[in-house]
């Protein structure tokens, strides 16, 4: 096994309804395919990925090296979230991912960190001017719970409310590109 001296978190950038339904497994098929096809990898970049539902897969084998972060993949774990899509840095966890994802991560967190130690733990935006995860991860390890922007900690049913109004959000505009255009 390689040395392990952090683990980076990362979002698969897709809508909140993607492949809704699917197994985790053929979502994962799915990024790998972007990985090998579109980015000529040898495999799927990332070492784990939650589904919407808190499902934990297996991306790349964890003795091999990533490819998630540049220059940062040599020693690190790469985690995905299954979400993201139009995130900004800023945002809070609840805006762009589920409780069950929350829940899920810090119970992988915990696991790899009994496995490897008590190694670092950071998101891809802290790497590079990206939105990537689409939060903060050092504010919302803090937290214990889903952190705010604003850094007060929200009522869970408030989060619980934001992420079902983003879906809903994200089925009607998936329905309404679905209707035939009228010109057409
Ligand atoms: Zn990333």
């Amino acid at each position: 096994m390689r040395d392990i001296t952090g683990i980076i978190i990362h979002a698969t950038a897709t809508r909140p309804a993607w492949m809704h339904g699917a197994p985790v497994a053929s979502k994962v098929a799915e990024v790998r395919r972007w990985h090998v096809k579109d980015r000529g990898w040898s495999d799927i970049g990332y070492h784990f990925l939650i589904d919407r539902d808190g499902k934990v897969a297996a991306g790349r084998s964890l003795e091999r090296t990533g490819a998630h972060v540049a220059g940062h993949n040599t020693g690190t774990i790469g985690v995905a979230m299954f979400g993201g899509h139009g995130s900004t840095e800023r945002d809070a966890f609840a805006d762009n991912f589920t409780p069950a994802q929350d829940a899920a991560l810090r119970q992988l967190l915990a696991d790899l960190q009994e496995r490897f130690g008590p190694v670092e733990i950071t998101g891809h935006n802290q790497y590079a001017a990206k939105a990537c995860p689409g939060f903060y991860v050092p504010s919302w390890l803090k937290t214990g719970a889903p952190a705010s922007p604003r850094g007060t900690a929200m009522p869970n049913a408030v989060e619980v409310a934001r992420w079902r109004l983003a879906a809903i959000r994200d089925a009607a505009n998936s329905a309404l590109n679905e209707l035939p255009n009228p010109e057409s």
